[in-house]
C-alpha cells in the first residue's frame, strides 16, 4: 500500500464527462489499496475568464480580491470530483486551501506555500477517504485567500506530497510526459523517459509550462518522486523527474524551451562610469521589476555607451516608468522599448562536458537568417533573444540541429 498524490490539470477536468473519467482513475488507485489525495485545477479556460472579469471591472484592482475571485475555479472542480467519486462509491470529500490549511506568504497573486498542516488529511486518508484538494490556493497570515501564480496547482500537488510524505506525486495532464520541446510547436518532439530536476527546473523557468517552476524546486528540495502522465492515456508513456546521477547518457542538449513573454528596453548613450548599472537596476529592483538578460556595449570613446535589458511584457510599462523617473540619476539620451521579442533556450546537463554547444546554436540561427539580439548563459543553458516572428522557425531548426527530432 502506498500513499499517493494525483494532480489533474484544467483539460483533464474540462467537463462533467472528464471529471467522471478522473474519478475512475482515482478509483483504480483506491482499489489497488492506496491512500489517495487528489489535487485539481479549475476547468480549462475558467481561470482565464475569472482573471479577465477582474481586470475588466478595474485594471488596478486589490490583489486580495483578485485572489478571492480566481481561486473560485478550483473550488468548483474539487466539489464536483468529490461528488463524482461518492457517486461511484469511493468515499471522498473536498478540501479548500484554508480548510487544511495550506499556509502561504502574503504575496497575493503569486504567493509561496510556507507550510501545510498534514494531520487532518492523514487522519481521513487512514480512514480510507479520498481527499480532493483545490489546487492553486492557500491562506495568507491575515486569513485572506491567496493564489500561487498561474499553473500553481502543480506546486500545490508537490507541496502536498511533501507534507504528507507521499510515496509519489503523479501529475496528470494533456500530454503523456515531458518532451524535448513543446509538442504543440515541434511535431517531431520526443518524450523523455527521465529528466533531471535541474534540467526540468530550467525548462520550466524558461517557458515550458508543463510544470510550474516552483513545483520542480519543491520536488528537488523535498526529494518528491514526480511523474508526468497523460489523463487520457494513463497506462502509457510518462516522464520521471530524477537526480542527475540517475541519467546515464548526458546529452549536451536535452530540451528546448521558448517564451514570448519578453520585452526589451535599450538605454542609449548612458555615461560609461562606475555606479551607472546600480542607478538603473537599483530602482527597478525596489519597484519589484524582474530583470532577466542584460547587455552593455563597450563605449568607443570611453564616455558613453548603450545598455539593453529584458523583463516580462506585463512589467514593461512599470519598468519604463521607473527608468523615466530615475532619468536624472542615470543620464541616458534616449529610451527604446520593444515587445516584439521572444526568448529561445537550449538546456542540458551534458553541456558542462561538451564544448561548442552554444556555437551550434548561433550557427543554426544564422543559417536561418535569424538575428540574435541578446545572449545569456549558465552552466546548463544558453538563451537568446530574437524577433518574436521567428520563434517557431528557430525552435524547430535547433531541435533538428541538436539531433532531438523523433525518427
Ligand atoms: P495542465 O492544465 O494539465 O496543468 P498545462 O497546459 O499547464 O496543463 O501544461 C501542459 C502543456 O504544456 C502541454 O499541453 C504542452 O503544450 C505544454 N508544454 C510546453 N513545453 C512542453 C514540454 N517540453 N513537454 C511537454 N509539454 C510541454
Ligand atoms: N487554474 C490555475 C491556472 O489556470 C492553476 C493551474 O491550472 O495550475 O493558472
Ligand atoms: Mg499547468
Amino acid at each position: 500500500m502506498a500513499k499517493i498524490v494525483m494532480k489533474f490539470g484544467g483539460t483533464s477536468v474540462a467537463d462533467v464527462a472528464r471529471i467522471r473519467n478522473v474519478a475512475l482513475l482515482v478509483k483504480r488507485e483506491v482499489d489497488a489499496g492506496n491512500q489517495v489525495a487528489v489535487v485539481v485545477s479549475a476547468m480549462s479556460g475558467e481561470t482565464n475568464k475569472l482573471v479577465a472579469w477582474t481586470r475588466e471591472i478595474s485594471p488596478l484592482h486589490d490583489a486580495r480580491e483578485y485572489d478571492t475571485v480566481v481561486a473560485a475555479g478550483e473550488q468548483i472542480t474539487a466539489g464536483l470530483l468529490a461528488v463524482a467519486l461518492n457517486a461511484i462509491e469511493v468515499p471522498a470529500r473536498s478540501w479548500l486551501g484554508w480548510q487544511i490549511p495550506i499556509r502561504t506568504s502574503a504575496m497575493h497573486g503569486s504567493a509561496r506555500i510556507v507550510d501545510i498542516e498534514p494531520d487532518l488529511l492523514n487522519e481521513r486518508l487512514a480512514q480510507g477517504q479520498v481527499a480532493v484538494v483545490a489546487g492553486f490556493q492557500g491562506i495568507a497570515p491575515d486569513n485572506r485567500i491567496t493564489t500561487l501564480g498561474r499553473g500553481g496547482s502543480d506546486t500545490s500537488a508537490v507541496a502536498l506530497a511533501a507534507a504528507l510524505k507521499a510515496d509519489r506525486c503523479d501529475i496528470y495532464t494533456d500530454v503523456d510526459g515531458v518532451y524535448t520541446c513543446d509538442p504543440r510547436i515541434v511535431a517531431k518532439a520526443r518524450r523523455l523517459q527521465k529528466i533531471a530536476f535541474e534540467e526540468m527546473l530550467e525548462l520550466a523557468s524558461l517557458g515550458a509550462k508543463v510544470l510550474q517552476t516552483r513545483s520542480v524546486e519543491m520536488a528537488m528540495v523535498h526529494r518528491v518522486p514526480v511523474r508526468v502522465l497523460s489523463t487520457f492515456d494513463a497506462d502509457n508513456g510518462g516522464t520521471l523527474l530524477c537526480d542527475e546521477d540517475d541519467i546515464v547518457e548526458k546529452n549536451p542538449v536535452t530540451g528546448i524551451a521558448y517564451t514570448r513573454d519578453e520585452a526589451k528596453i535599450t538605454l542609449l548613450k548612458i555615461p560609461d562610469q562606475p555606479g551607472i548599472a546600480a542607478s538603473i537596476f537599483g530602482p527597478l529592483a525596489e519597484a519589484g521589476v524582474n530583470v532577466d538578460m542584460i547587455v552593455q556595449n563597450v563605449s568607443e570613446d570611453g564616455r558613453r555607451t548603450d545598455l539593453t535589458f529584458t523583463t516580462t511584457r506585463s512589467e514593461l510599462d512599470r519598468a519604463i516608468d521607473v527608468i523615466r523617473k530615475a532619468a536624472p540619476q542615470i543620464g541616458y539620451k534616449d529610451l527604446i522599448s520593444d515587445n516584439n521579442v521572444a526568448k529561445v533556450s537550449i538546456i542540458g546537463i551534458g553541456m558542462r562536458a561538451h564544448p561548442g554547444v552554444a556555437q551550434t546554436m548561433f550557427k543554426t540561427l544564422a543559417e536561418k537568417g535569424i538575428n540574435i539580439q541578446v545572449i545569456s548563459t549558465s552552466e546548463i543553458k544558453v538563451s537568446v533573444l530574437i524577433l518574436e516572428d521567428y520563434v517557431e522557425l528557430a525552435v524547430r531548426a535547433l531541435h533538428s540541429a541538436y539531433g532531438l527530432d523523433a525518427a
